[in-house]
């Protein structure tokens, strides 16, 4: 079955009780058992949710997963992939990443005995050297938010398994319309469903897709344990959004494409970061191991942090919101908005400047994006 057939129809066959066309929300926490113990599978909602059983099966399919786990947010699912490793653990992670992610790393996990190296994973051999014996994952993002590099998944993948180390891929970023992490090797696909999967800006959540039987046994293990699940009514708007990721990816990028090429072309531009773009550092690899390139910009314009603060301020397509992934246009300074939780000296010594600005770039219509970018860059110039 090919991708939208997926997305419309797995895990929603018609309700057997009703004949309801589209998965309903069971708004129930517990479940009428015939006799003690006995049930159809579920028994409590923490444990399982029909309509959330209905994300899970869709989503894993989506990933061309066996399995797939879904989580009251991005960062739960993050939690619960990283409950695979012990106190005394060693996780090699991307140094360009989710600002959440390395707060929860560095300021919760490692409070609990595990140890981070943050590495520019944008190179294999790096990451390898980074591994030692007590190294028990890699935790990578392709591309990363908010600079758009690209890790070789299938590359880091191999070498993994050579190390028995695990790979968790942050695929949030690319979707998995246009990304399977698990088809390119790695053990763990995990998503922020809060932004493309969703796709509205109208709820938050998280998901985790892998095919290993024993790694699945631990993260639902987590899930039920902890209990970080989402709700039945943010399954159903989920899915609901899931529907339609493939029409909207499509547009996504092609809006995206026009919006780089256009600040590409602009002399006060400094950089535009998209991996769509020839002078890329990894546009072959964007090639290879994408089918597109998405619809994250990144650029820093001339004129430093005060420029960068003012044409976020002046656009009206664009909303200045933190998030990115709904059909509208977001613009965002990650400084002062999704990336503050990062030291300075960290961020400098990335190449992660003050006057860096991120675009989720929406599915308006173009004309009216590039027109509202324009204007913001006139009128700040
Ligand atoms: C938003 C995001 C997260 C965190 O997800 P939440 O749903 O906000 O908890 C993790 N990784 C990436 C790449 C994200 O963009």
């Amino acid at each position: 079955m090919e991708f939208s057939t997926k997305a419309i129809h797995v895990g929603q066959e018609a309700d057997p009780s009703t004949g309801a066309t589209i998965v309903p929300i069971f708004a129930t926490s517990t479940y009428t058992q015939t006799s003690p113990g006995v049930h159809v599978g579920f028994d409590y909602s923490r444990t399982a949710n029909p309509t959330r059983l209905a994300l899970e099966r869709c989503l894993a399919s989506l990933e061309n997963a066996k399995y797939g786990l879904c989580f009251a947010s991005g960062m739960a699912a993050t939690s619960a992939v990283l409950n695979l490793c012990s106190a005394g653990d060693h996780v090699v992670v991307s140094d360009d990443l989710y600002g959440g992610t390395f707060r929860l790393f560095d300021k919760v996990l490692a409070r609990y005995g595990l140890t981070f190296s943050y590495v520019d994973q944008s190179d294999v051999p790096t990451v390898e050297r980074a591994l030692h014996a007590s190294t028990r994952m890699v935790w990578l993002e392709s591309p990363t938010n908010p600079l758009l590099k690209l890790a070789d998944i299938e590359g880091i993948a191999k070498m993994c398994r050579r190390h028995g180390t695990l790979l968790a891929v942050d695929n949030t970023f690319a979707t998995p319309f246009l990304q399977n992490p698990l088809d390119l090797g790695a053990d763990l696909s995990v998503h922020s469903t809060t932004k493309y999967i969703s796709g509205h800006s109208d709820v938050v959540g998280g998901f985790v897709a892998t095919n290993k039987d024993a790694l699945y046994e631990i993260v639902k293990f987590h899930q039920n344990a902890v209990g970080a699940i989402p709700g039945p009514f943010d399954c159903f708007l989920t899915l609901r959004g899931a529907k339609t990721l493939a029409l909207r990816m499509r547009e996504h990028e092609r809006n995206a494409r026009a919006v780089a090429a256009y600040l590409d072309g602009r002399p006060d531009i400094e950089r535009v970061y998209y991996p769509g773009l020839v002078g890329h550092p990894q546009h072959d690899l964007a090639k290879r191991q994408m089918r597109g390139f998405g619809g994250m910009v990144s650029f820093t314009p001339t004129g430093g942090a005060p420029r960068a603060r003012a044409i976020a301020q002046s656009t009206t397509v664009f909303s200045l919101a933190e998030s990115l992934g709904g059909v509208e246009s977001l613009i965002c300074h990650p400084v002062s908005m999704t990336h503050g939780s990062i030291p300075k000296e960290m961020r400098e010594s990335r190449g992660f400047s003050d006057a860096l600005l991120r675009l989720s770039v929406g599915i308006e219509a173009q004309a009216d994006i590039i027109a509202d970018l324009e204007q913001a860059l006139a009128a700040t110039n």
